[in-house]
């Protein structure tokens, strides 16, 4: 696929890779494929747990990690074979994995800078879900401007003695183990003196409180660390080279989005249909809307391809993940927006009200997506790093030292 930079066609191995998949799911799907939603839980702890259970049956058929070595429980597969597998999986209406930062942040930055050692240790429980990741990164005074993280790492005898309040961590509440940059050299310059720590969150001295969003579920959380220790071998990266290390799983925060494209799709259809059903589609301006968000979804599928391609000849992803992720945020909170206006009087409604298309659906996603333009690097950052290595602008001191 994308072997050339106009080549948009699959190949025939990936399309058997595809039909491969998709008759598994067909088989092991709980519930229809495509059409059908997995269960609602009213319980994250129970939502988790059922994650865990869907992300093991998936591993255990080499659906997970795809990307990875096969050493590691992947499939030694290419970045156009786990497009096609992402493409699938969202098709097929399966859930988010719920060791997801595992598989798509912590595991890739463990490839790339952990010890044989390391890797043997945590890289096989994080496909099947076995071990779950988090990603203590943030704090309430570094989030875009990360570098000026303030957890102290002491050195300490056999390691490291971690002191410091994350923020945003989440699913913490859940996570085995958390990847962490903390600064264990006050003295070095601002992202010199920072080190990458794999840290133990059932350690004595972490302690996790969950906080609540805009959609009243509770997936991130505060984290304070108090004398945590961390041994040696679980320092990722020399010290003072975490800001190189957390460099990799910041790249891999952005860039091609084939969930977020297929979702968008699906949203884009159900939400004509409840245009239709609604009569919404008679309004002219709704209906003008509508297929401007047809046109926007059509342009993230295209911005997925080029870089795609870019990335299959071996070109480095560049400011093309920024410009991807400003881009679906943006859209998906148009298309929210949309979805909202096309409800009409039901649009402030929640679940369990009548007349209410969606059951509260529409109003959660909504709510969550505002997020979109925030996580993974706000759109603010975003667009300075757009404006200064695209369009050449002139640096803007604060986000070109230390900005995620
Ligand atoms: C749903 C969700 C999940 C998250 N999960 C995690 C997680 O698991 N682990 C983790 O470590 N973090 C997580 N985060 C945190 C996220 O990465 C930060 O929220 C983000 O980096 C922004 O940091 P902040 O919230 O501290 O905002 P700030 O950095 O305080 O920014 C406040 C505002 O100022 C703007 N701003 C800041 N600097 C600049 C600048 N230089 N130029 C222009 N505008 C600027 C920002 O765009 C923003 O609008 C999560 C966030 C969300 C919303």
């Amino acid at each position: 696929m994308l072997a050339r930079a106009m080549d948009l066609t699959t190949t025939p191995e990936q399309e058997r890779l595809r039909e491969q998949l998709r008759g598994w799911l067909r088989s092991h799907l709980p519930w229809e494929y495509g059409v059908g939603l997995p269960p609602r839980f009213d319980d994250l702890a129970e939502e988790v747990a059922f994650g865990r259970r869907w992300q093991a049956d998936l591993a255990d058929a080499g659906w997970v990690a795809v990307t990875w070595p096969a050493a590691y429980g992947g499939r030694d597969l290419g970045l156009a074979e786990n497009f096609v597998v992402q493409e699938e999986l969202a098709r097929s209406r399966a859930p988010e994995l719920v060791g997801r930062i595992g598989v798509n942040l912590a595991g890739p930055t463990l490839l790339a800078h952990g010890t044989d050692d390391q890797k043997a240790r945590w890289l096989p429980s994080i496909p099947p879900a076995r071990e779950l990741w988090c990603q203590l990164f943030s704090e309430p005074d570094a989030g875009s401007d990360l570098a000026a993280v303030r957890t102290t790492a002491r050195r300490v005898d056999g390691g490291w003695q971690l002191d410091g309040r994350k923020v945003w961590t989440s699913y913490a509440q859940f996570a085995d183990w958390g990847v962490c940059l903390a600064r264990s050299d006050p003295s070095a310059p601002k992202h010199k003196g920072l080190s990458f720590f794999a840290v133990d969150m059932h350690a004595p001295g972490v302690d996790v409180r969950p906080l609540v969003q805009l959609t009243g579920e509770a997936e991130f959380n505060e984290v304070e660390l108090t004398e945590v220790f961390v041994p040696d071998d679980q320092l990722v990266g020399a010290p003072g080279e975490g800001w190189r290390v957390a460099g990799s799983t910041l790249s891999n925060e952005r860039g091609v989005n084939p969930r977020q494209l297929v979702i968008h799709m699906q949203h884009l259809e159900e939400l004509v249909s409840a245009a239709a059903a609604c009569g919404a589609f008679d309004d002219t301006r709704l209906r003008r809307r509508l297929a401007q968000a047809y046109v926007e979804v059509r342009l993230f599928q295209l911005h997925n391809w080029r870089s795609l391609s870019k990335l299959q000849r071996g070109l480095e992803p560049g400011p093309e993940g920024s410009i991807l992720k400003l881009y679906w945020s943006e859209m998906s909170k148009r298309l929210h927006a949309l979805a909202l206006d096309v409800l009409g009087p039901a649009a402030p409604l929640w679940r369990d009200a009548t007349g209410n298309p969606g059951d509260g659906s529409w109003q959660r996603a909504w709510l969550y997506y505002q997020a979109a333009s925030i996580f993974a690097g706000t759109n603010e950052i975003q667009r300075n790093v757009v404006g200064e290595r695209v369009l050449g602008l002139p640096r803007e001191p604060v986000a070109s030292e230390g900005a995620r």
